[in-house]
């Protein structure tokens, strides 16, 4: 018998919530615990009472919190699809009542926008002492994104030189902006500088000022733009015959208006101002006045397309492969009520969390996607709704 708890209830997990409650083989017993217990009540009614077990209020800042809540349910598993600030806190807990961990998104301090591996890493020793587990970074990017790398690594070359992941989101959403998940975190990633890997060390851009026009499949060309990603950090460090490794996104004319008038404002600062006798981050107040991400799906139409072009060595021979997936908009939320990028991050989450459940992926320690093997991940994204193809490229695409 398998038992999960999912810690967070927004875009991401109600696709997570709704993927696990389908699949009684790997989740016997689903619980759902939130910040905001209307949001978990509210999926335990769409899903039902009989998946969805019980649901609970938690405040997953505070480590103490989540132990009680994890010594009350004694999950085998928690999913943490809450904020990456959370991150620490619920793997504290989870070290505390000897539990797996499984998350999509690396800690971020919430004063400081840094994305490291390092805080959770320093992790690894604690989980291995305590043979428990901890699977980081099981969305799509990261997630899919190291694990059709590995899976490329595995079958297609004898040795990878060369890596760069595309994420482009051709779709409409028909609103003037608005960010596909959860908007703080989305504006905090894309303002950063620019980094990439080469030659043995880091490289830094000014923000989003690299630009590539690039043709994504069924989608057309779009302007893709160089801006460091998380799952860089952990791709370079296991798999060391990288010479470079990039991160790519496409941005329309219209949204990068919009942000650059509101950075230069002072409305994406994370610095805390004085407003009417109290202090507030106007971050977090324009969080507030933007859609909810997950109040996109109705009327999205376009797709998403994302995927890793690799070039490398085989029989001694130098080719270049892209591995993507097309997911619709609409279709998502035909079958889960989401737009594409709750759903390509909800999927990925459910699967990661399957293979922990039934001792697929199971190892004592802190470990990325990239360091297991890549097949039975790659199978479940076909079976549960994000279906990957592999293309044979005439050279790169890319001109820088
Ligand atoms: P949402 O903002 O829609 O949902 C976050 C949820 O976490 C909300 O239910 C929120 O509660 C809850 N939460 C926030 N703070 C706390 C807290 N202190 N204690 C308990 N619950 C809390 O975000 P998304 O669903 O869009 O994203 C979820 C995660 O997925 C994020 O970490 C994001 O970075 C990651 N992600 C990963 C991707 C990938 O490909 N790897 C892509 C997209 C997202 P409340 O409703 O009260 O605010």
């Amino acid at each position: 018998m398998s038992r999960v708890l999912i810690i967070g209830a927004g875009g991401v997990a109600s696709v997570t919530v709704k993927k696990c409650a389908r699949l009684p083989q790997h989740f016997d017993e689903i619980y759902l615990a939130s910040r905001t217990v209307s949001k978990c009540e509210a999926l335990q009614q769409e899903v039902g009472a009989d998946r969805v077990k019980g649901v609970f209020a938690v405040d997953a800042d505070n480590a103490k919190e989540v132990e009680a809540l994890i010594n009350e349910v004694k999950p085998d598993l928690v999913i943490n699809l809450a904020l990456p600030y959370q991150d620490l806190p619920i793997m504290d807990a989870c070290l505390a009542t000897n539990t797996d961990y499984l998350d999509t998104a690396n800690y971020e301090p919430k004063d400081e926008a840094k994305f490291e591996y390092s805080w959770q890493w320093a992790y690894q020793d604690k989980f291995k002492d305590a043979g428990i587990m901890a699977l980081l970074g099981s969305g799509f990017d990261p997630g899919v994104t190291n694990v059709y790398t590995a899976y490329a690594a595995k079958h297609y070359f004898d040795e990878i030189h060369y890596l760069d992941i595309v994420d482009c989101n051709g779709g409409d959403h028909g609103q003037a902006f608005a960010t596909n998940f959860n908007p703080e975190i989305n504006i905090r990633e894309i303002t950063q500088r620019g980094r990439y890997w080469e030659n043995g060390e880091w490289k830094e851009t000014d923000p989003l000022s690299v630009r590539e026009d690039l043709d994504y499949q069924n989608i057309g060309v779009r302007a893709s733009y160089l801006m460091f990603h998380e799952e860089l950090e952990s791709i370079v460090k296991h798999f060391p015959t990288l010479k470079r490794a990039r991160f790519w996104m496409t941005f329309g004319d219209a949204y990068l208006n919009h942000l650059r008038v509101l950075e230069g404002i002072g409305m994406t600062s994370i610095e805390p101002v004085e407003f009417q006798g109290q202090k507030i981050v106007p971050l977090e107040f324009l969080k507030a006045v933007l859609p909810n991400p997950g109040s996109l799906a109705e009327g999205y139409s376009g797709m998403t397309c994302i995927g890793t072009y690799i070039t490398g060595i085989k029989d001694g021979k130098e080719k270049t492969i892209f591995i993507y997936n097309n997911c619709d908009h609409a279709k998502c939320n035909e079958e889960v009520g989401a737009q594409a990028v709750s759903y390509t991050t909800g999927v990925p989450a459910m699967i990661g969390a399957a293979l922990m459940l039934n001792g697929t992926w199971k190892e004592a320690g802190v470990w990325n996607m990239e360091q297991f093997d890549p097949d039975p991940f790659m199978d479940m994204l076909n079976e549960h709704g994000l279906p990957w193809h592999v293309l044979e490229c005439e050279g790169s695409p890319f001109t820088k």
